[in-house]
């Protein structure tokens, strides 16, 4: 059997490498091909780290070769086109094609800008490493730019970023950047006096899926740090250094990040695939692409039931991890003639790192905030970062 896994995220590399260690372990000989448009897996959770200069480039990337070279993963480099779930192929945009007995579909997410006009044309996003890359480099731009000029009217809008969302992405990268923020003025000379960063949030609260006292406790830490945080402003349009909020009143900023929503890539619905209304492929909760036998998918670009009246599963790297494993562990089975198990979230809670020494959540169910909540945080990623290159992996 060939076994095609699109995406080597967090649940596409751990379906495959956990799919081989099963089969090798078994002595099978069916293949496993991991698919991905970047020669790297990224760490997508640390890239508010890479964008702020707060963590050395290369801790936000693992190439994939070095990494699956013990492995009997095949590795293809390209991008996803297509995918024929009738004619079971996937169809690169090279013109390359794979056939596929069994699909794995852990394509990740894309930014979703929800209509507001100008806003894909006029922002910055952090999905990627080379967003973020793209991101800090036009930071260093602004404020270098902001070192030339004596106009404290220009130095002003050069020097703010906004933010728009403020969830996990949105707060991570706010409070990371009032962190570089003097650093980056005593490296390119400009005056720490005018720099702005505003977070913009359409709701009421940051952070609504930890309840009432992390998004109070996170706009505190915010605010300590600076960071001016608008909450129940809607960005109507977004033009070239300036959003319109709120019935058009004016917000002026050379940087605009857009972390406002993720939907799932548009390549799921243009293939035909059941996708919900944020464009992600509906599956059972065998994780099982509803009305296609061989295909399943996982992490953000899924719409995975959760416990009953609880919607989806959210759209986070340990979710996404987990899922990985136990589609490896259901392909297995069903490989060996076995009845699958069905999928059950384990929630073990979330954090979200407020600036380098702050961050809040509720790890496995317990409510903590601040640098013993930051190191918890850190230590997680750490294990993560054995399960890939080290003995657990
Ligand atoms: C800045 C930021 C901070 C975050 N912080 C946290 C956190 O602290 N904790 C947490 O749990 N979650 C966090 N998240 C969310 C988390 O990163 C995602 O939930 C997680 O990355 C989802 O994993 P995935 O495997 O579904 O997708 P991804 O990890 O995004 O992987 C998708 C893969 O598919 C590949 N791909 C996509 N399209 C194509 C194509 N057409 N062709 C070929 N390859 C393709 C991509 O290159 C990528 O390798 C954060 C997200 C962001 C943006």
């Amino acid at each position: 059997m060939h076994i095609v896994i699109l995406g080597a995220g967090y649940a596409g590399l751990r379906a495959a490498i956990d799919l081989d260690r099963l089969l090798r372990q078994s002595g099978r000989d069916d293949t496993v091909s991991l698919v991905d448009q970047y020669p790297y897996h990224q760490l997508v959770q640390v890239l508010h780290l890479t964008a702020t200069a707060a963590m050395p480039d290369k801790k936000a990337i693992y190439e994939l070769a070095p990494l699956l070279s013990g492995s009997g993963v095949q590795l293809v480099e390209g991008r996803i086109a297509r995918i024929d779930p009738v004619g079971r192929l996937v169809q690169l945009t090279d013109g390359r094609a794979l056939a596929y007995d069994r699909l794995v579909i852990a394509l990740g997410a894309e930014t979703a800008y929800g209509r507001v006009p100008g806003a894909r044309e006029h922002t910055l996003t952090l999905h990627s490493y080379e967003q973020a890359i793209r991101l800090r480099e036009h930071i260093v731009a602004q404020f270098t730019a902001a070192a030339k000029t004596s106009d404290t009217k220009a130095q002003r809008v050069l020097m703010t970023t906004a933010i728009v969302g403020g969830g996990y992405t949105g707060c991570q990268l706010a409070g990371e950047l009032a962190g570089w923020a003097d650093d980056l003025c005593r490296e390119t000379g400009a005056p720490r006096s005018e720099v702005r960063i505003a977070l913009v949030e359409r709701t009421r609260s940051l952070l609504p899926q930890f309840g009432s006292w992390a998004t109070l406790t996170a706009e505190q830490a915010l605010d300590n740090l600076g960071v001016s945080v608008y909450l129940d402003t809607l960005v109507e349009a977004v033009e070239p250094q300036m959003l319109r909020v709120n019935g058009q009143r004016v917000l002026r900023a050379a940087t605009i990040v857009w972390s406002g929503g993720i939907r799932g890539p548009e390549l799921l619905a243009a293939s035909g695939l059941p996708v919900d209304s944020l464009g992600r492929v509906v599956v059972d909760r065998y994780l099982r692409v509803v009305d296609y036998a061989s295909i399943f998918a996982a992490g953000d670009c899924a719409a995975i039931p959760d416990s009953p009246g609880e919607g989806t599963v959210p759209a986070t790297a340990s979710y996404a991890m987990r899922q990985g494993t136990h589609l490896a562990q259901a392909l297995f089975a069903e490989l060996e003639g076995q009845a699958p198990r069905s999928y059950e979230p384990l929630k073990l809670g979330e954090l979200v790192s407020l600036g380098p020494h702050y961050a809040v959540g509720n790890p496995l169910g317990v409510q903590m905030s601040g640098y013993p909540a930051l190191l918890a945080k850190k230590a997680v990623e750490k294990y993560y970062r054995a399960t890939i290159e080290g003995p657990l992996a």
